[in-house]
């Protein structure tokens, strides 16, 4: 979850690369930040809670070390303090990680009954203090390293500095990201690649079990199985100047804005107006006649909204799951079942392990994610990649989006497949789709959210109701709200409230209800008065006049296909404007990190 970022050169001074690298990684964890580097031949440790600003005020800039490993921390075991924070050191060894090293509990035992003490509360000491211990009798680093990775169970990438080789960063993962860039005679370790791209776009990508060597002269790479090995280099191609804010408040705001252009180059990317490129670039679905799809966060939300479209317009039936439920659960396959499974960094545990899990059955898997050569993007057997760029702030939005606009395309071959789209209606969402950008553009600049959300930023709960396909919506504007402006915003279908939450609303409670479906809008109608009755204040979010709702937001009408990708504008730009008012971090919400690498 964590960023982590190193830097070995004589061209720049290691303090303020690594500040800048880590700056750039802040939304990956930031409850605290430390770093590490060799200054008059010893290591360095400097370290504080809470931003990176805090840490940067106790740096020294005038020191000009050539070495050094930094972190921002997404706490796991222990809590976000100072002493908790890394770089953590035990003996010779410092180390910064990212990860869970799921057997620290046994293994603090084994080095406390060797007399090995510890002072913070994390995982991360244990595995420093076991690097050290390990070396008193290998006595070569890189052999430690081997050792350590029999001995440590989970997930970890590290940056690890030694005292016996001030010269030298060693790096390695299982299960947790890591990359090693080169510039010149720069090298670089990092936990994603917005941390080096203000230096270079070549970069290497650590598997499993990698370890990474970095000298001054050299960069080698070792695997226990393949010993010195050859390590294929990758240029990233995506541009820098994605995460900057260009003006925006906020990078949630900026990437609000960037939907049309994201949806309209992810749907390009596959689609161009005929049925002959969805078949040439969407992979062969015809044989599955049962669908898993495999999510965690706004991503299930997707995969639900994938669930309905499918189901109503393809005729297959869909299971959409939790991923930290489905790696655990009993799950039934056929033999022509397709396992989705989606993920905006590609890197998500819980998916990567559900993931798995379907591939150790023989199934077959189809990953939807945007960071490209990533771990869910490597093992799956196929993949299709979203084409969101940069998504920089926590809360995701224009991921999403692109998500919702891959899977509805998805949807329509499908449908094409089972025979349920007529040709005029394929000609008439063709159409459509090229209009959908200048629809989107016209609904983000509109002023009515801000209005909307002074009414009811204050209030403590906030119901959004839908049915069906305006449910599966529903439950990712209610999980916007929480995220980033803490109110405790939940979702229902809208028949299920009277069976018992309806006890909650109260005179001016709030109540968002979204109403796309035109067979579902007088049901929804229906039980949004039931709340109206009992003085709930409605917000209706419809592409239809309806009366007697306090608010009613007017979004055009699509094809049911690419209805969400409307519907959801308002509830993101509602949640942004009411987590303005007060006075939240939107970018970087209290606990939350954007990759969640951990399980
Ligand atoms: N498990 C470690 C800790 O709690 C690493 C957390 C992280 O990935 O930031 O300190």
């Amino acid at each position: 979850m964590c960023g982590i970022v190193g830097y070995l050169g004589k061209n720049r001074n290691a303090l303020d690369t690594i500040i800048s690298g880590l700056e750039a990684l802040e939304y990956r964890g930031y409850d605290s930040a430390g770093i590490a580097y060799v200054y008059k031949n010893q290591i360095q440790i400097k370290k504080k809670a809470g931003r990176i600003s805090n840490l940067k005020e106790i740096l020294n800039f005038s020191e000009t070390p050539f070495i050094g490993i930094g972190h921002t921390r997404w706490a796991t075991h222990g809590e976000p303090n100072e002493t908790n924070a890394h770089p953590h050191h035990s003996g010779k060894f410092t180390i910064v990680h990212n990860g869970i090293i799921e057997n620290y509990i046994d293994l603090k035992n084994m080095l406390e009954k060797k007399g090995v003490s510890f002072s913070s509360e994390t995982d991360t000491e244990v595995a420093c203090a076991l690097l050290n211990d390990i070396y008193k009798t290998e006595k070569d680093i890189l052999k430690t390293l081997v050792k350590a990775q029999d001995l440590l169970i989970g997930s970890y990438a590290f940056g690890i500095l030694c005292e016996d080789d001030l010269n030298t960063i060693y790096a390695m993962r299982k299960s947790s990201p890591l990359i090693v860039a080169t510039k010149d005679n720069d090298k670089f370790i990092a936990s994603d690649v917005p941390a080096i791209l203000s230096f270079t776009n070549e970069y290497y990508l650590l598997d499993d079990f990698d370890i990474a060597i970095l000298k001054e002269d050299t960069l080698s790479f070792y695997h226990p199985k393949k010993e010195f090995f050859q390590k294929e280099k990758l240029l990233f191609e995506g541009s820098k100047e994605s995460s900057q804010k260009d003006g925006y408040e906020h990078f949630m705001l900026k990437e609000i804005h960037e939907q049309p252009k994201v949806i309209k180059d992810t749907i390009h990317f596959y689609f161009d107006g005929t049925k002959e490129s969805l078949f040439a670039n969407l992979p062969d679905l015809e044989k599955y006649q049962d669908i898993h799809i495999v999510a965690c966060g706004s991503a299930y939300h997707t995969g639900l909204v994938a669930k309905s479209l499918i189901e109503e317009l393809a005729d297959i039936p869909v299971t959409c799951e939790i991923a930290s439920e489905y790696r655990y659960k009993k799950v039934f396959y056929h033999s022509n079942t397709l396992v989705i499974v989606i993920s905006q960094s590609g890197e998500t545990a819980d998916t990567l392990a559900s993931l798995r899990k379907a591939k150790e059955d023989s199934i077959d898997t189809l990953a939807i994610v945007n960071v490209i050569g990533s771990s869910i993007a490597r093992e799956a057997d196929k993949v299709l990649y979203i084409k969101a760029g940069c998504e920089i702030a926590v809360a995701t939005t224009k991921a999403y989006s692109a998500q919702v606009a891959l899977l509805s395309l998805l949807a329509l071959k499908l449908a094409i497949i089972h025979k349920n789209i007529s040709e005029e209606e394929f000609t008439m969402i063709a159409k459509q789709i090229e209009e959908l950008p200048a629809l989107l553009e016209k609904l983000i600049n509109q002023e009515k959210y801000l209005n909307i959300a002074k009414k009811i930023y204050t209030r403590d709960d906030i119901f959004y109701l839908g049915r069906k396909l305006d449910y599966a919506i529903s439950m990712e504007g209610a999980l916007k709200l929480k995220e980033i402006s803490y109110i405790n915003s939940v979702s229902y279908p809208a028949g299920e409230l009277k069976h018992g939450t309806i006890s909650l609303v109260e005179n001016s409670t709030p109540v968002i209800g979204i109403l796309t479906d035109n067979t579902m809008r007088e049901k929804t109608i229906s039980n949004l008065k039931e709340t109206a009755a009992r003085g709930a204040y409605i917000v209706a979010i419809s592409n239809e006049e309806i009366k007697e709702v306090d608010e009613l937001i007017l979004i055009p009408t699509v094809h049911p296909l690419f209805q969400p990708l409307l519907a959801i504008i308002p509830l993101q730009l509602i949640a942004y404007e009411i987590a303005k008012l007060r006075g939240c971090d939107i970018d970087k919400p209290r606990n939350l990190a954007k990759s969640v690498t951990v399980e």
